[in-house]
């Protein structure tokens, strides 16, 4: 039997902050970061503790976080089985996170700690439950990766109200009960903004400093990327627009192009009755339409537009489905290790 672990959750929180860190071969930017981390949180006067989830590296990293915390109370580890992805590593961190308010940072050291105290001031404001840096001066090759998120930012700015200008930069604020309240699955990590605005969170942006990763490679390739995030783009846009109603998309398919294919074989009935009476009158030579192209096309239009529309009433079952089956945790933990002082 596999036992699955439900995810702590902590009820209210008792902290002023938690900071999660995804970490997956890191081994050799957590030490810098975490020296970083610690100035900045240090000096913002309130109750803090960071969360590096270990999303299955194989390097050393996890034994370096444990190092790192035998000297810092504040350092949480969640250790997962295997590697689960981003989106699960964060997940992880905002089902563990005690905070009033959460702070997402990537590991690599290309967000930079210095810019939290200016992401928290905003959201003091009251006015926004997440707050999402803009690297306005990304350092990264235009081609491969700022184009490609020019297009998404754009095609996405037509099914959601949310206006980002930079989707891929992880460091974020969010309130305690949005991150609560929110389900990641897939990669959706790219479009949390969006996911959080169907439940009604408002969002800011503010712009931050961007740096080339301290050591190490990205962990996802330039050229797998692109495909990757046009697909949780079309969900992302499907979910926005017609998640409550699936019917309404599929069906409208279905009935287009079932009305199309109804259309063109009723004409093609019609004009073999026509033409076979007529002709079949004096020679018994009926109209053929048995090799017409046209044939073809109906009866395929037909077929797809019954296919849609189906699709359409599955579509709102699995729907359902999915939303009963919400809270099953999208990681596994290996093991939780809290500092020395809490344990
Ligand atoms: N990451 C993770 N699990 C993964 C892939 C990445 O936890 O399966 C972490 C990684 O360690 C880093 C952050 O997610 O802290 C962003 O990854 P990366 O820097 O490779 O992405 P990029 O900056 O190239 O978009
Ligand atoms: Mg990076």
């Amino acid at each position: 039997m596999v036992q699955i672990m439900e995810p702590f959750k902590a009820i209210s929180p008792t902290l002023d902050l938690s900071v999660v860190i995804p970490v997956y071969n890191e081994a050799d930017n957590l030490a810098a970061l975490h020296a970083e981390l610690t100035a900045v949180l240090s000096q913002l006067g309130c109750s803090y503790e960071i969360i590096a989830v270990d999303d299955g590296s194989t390097d050393d990293g996890f034994q370096l976080l444990c190092r790192l915390q035998a000297d810092d109370p504040h350092l949480r580890i969640i250790r997962f089985r295997r590697n689960f992805g981003q989106t699960a590593a964060f997940a992880a961190g905002f089902d563990h996170a005690r905070g009033q308010l959460v702070v997402t940072i990537d590991a690599d050291g290309q967000n930079d700690p210095a810019d939290i105290p200016r992401l928290l001031e905003v959201m003091e404001g009251g006015e926004y439950d997440i707050v999402s840096g803009w690297r306005k001066n990304r350092k990264e090759p235009f081609l491969t990766r700022k184009l490609p998120s020019m297009i998404a930012n754009r095609l996405i700015a037509s099914t959601s109200d949310v206006h980002l200008h930079d989707r891929g930069c992880s460091l974020k604020v969010y309130r305690y009960d949005l991150v609560r309240q929110m389900h990641l699955y897939g990669e959706l990590h790219r479009f949390i903004p969006e996911v959080a605005s169907m439940i009604g969170a408002r969002v800011a942006e503010v712009p931050v400093n961007d740096r080339p990763r301290r050591a190490g490679q990205s962990k996802y390739g330039a050229l797998s990327r692109t495909p990757r995030v046009i697909l949780d783009l079309l969900t992302v846009s499907f979910l926005l627009s017609y998640s409550g109603r699936p019917m309404q998309l599929f069906g409208r398919i279905g009935l287009t192009l079932g009305g199309l294919g109804g259309g063109i074989g009723l004409y093609l009935a019609g004009a073999k009755i026509a033409h076979g009476i007529m002709e079949g009158i004096d020679g018994f030579r009926a109209y053929r339409i048995g090799t017409s192209p046209w044939l073809m096309l109906a009866v395929l239009l037909t077929v797809l537009g019954v296919q849609f529309i189906v699709l359409g009433l599955l579509g709102e079952i699995i729907i359902r489905t999915y939303y009963e089956a919400q809270g099953k945790p999208i990681y596994a933990v290996r093991e939780i290790r809290e500092p020395e002082e809490e344990r």
